[in-house]
């Protein structure tokens, strides 16, 4: 089931486009599952499981840390981790930079933007991301690299006001591109539910767990 679902979506969107496919809460034996017909690149949400997994499974994976992350949980994955897509606050990146460094090391992140309507979601707002890129604390830091952007649409069936956020995400990013940072190239957004609209808007990754593998 889990790789028929893979093939399936695979098969629906550009190759160029990265497939996440997020794993938290799944067992190692559905993780096999999908590394069995090629997926490498798997997110998860939580630190201590990701390096419980990290520490279980084949090691040509590339995990994402895709969740919320507290800084005093870093250091459990810096060692390995490819992407933090994550970053939502000055403090966690300085102390991804700070591990990195020690780690002799440099991570790759994404800084996640808020746009959806929850307030509960984290990110950084437009404002303030503009403030510190302005002040160009968040470019010149030297052992963490950002490669681009991650952020989510709101929790709606409304088609209309998703394409707005993604569009949002996606001028934030050309913006980012334009004026501070040449080299970004990730624009991380589309899960289960909007994965299609997201890559219409932009998308260059996209973060799909429930449609893999829960049963369908
Ligand atoms: C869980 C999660 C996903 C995957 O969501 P699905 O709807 O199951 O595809 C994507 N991104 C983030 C940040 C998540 O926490």
């Amino acid at each position: 089931m889990i790789q028929d679902n893979l093939r399936r979506i695979q098969r629906s969107i550009p190759i160029d486009v990265v497939m996440v496919a997020v794993s938290k809460f799944q067992p190692s034996e559905a993780i096999i599952e999908a590394y069995d017909i090629g997926q490498r690149v798997f997110g998860e949400s939580r630190p201590q499981e990701l390096l419980s997994k990290y520490n279980q499974l084949p090691k040509d994976i590339e995990w994402h840390m895709i969740g919320h992350l507290q800084t005093n949980k870093v250091k459990l994955i810096a060692p390995f981790i490819a992407l933090v897509e994550s970053v939502d606050s000055l403090r966690l990146a300085e102390a991804i930079n700070a591990e990195a460094h020690r780690l002799e090391r440099v991570i790759d992140v994404l800084l996640e933007v808020h746009v959806a309507q929850e307030e509960t979601k984290s990110g950084f707002d437009a404002a303030e991301l503009e403030r510190l890129l302005k002040d160009g604390v968040l470019g010149s830091m030297r052992n963490m690299r950002v490669r681009g952007v991650m952020g989510m649409a709101s929790l709606t069936t409304d088609k209309t006001l998703i394409r707005e956020e993604f569009t949002t995400l996606r001028s934030i990013f050309d913006h980012i591109k334009a004026q501070y940072l040449p080299h970004v190239d990730v624009l991380s957004m589309g899960m289960s539910a909007d994965y299609h609209t997201a890559i219409e808007c932009g998308s260059t990754m996209i973060r799909i767990g429930s449609s893999i593998f829960a049963d369908r």
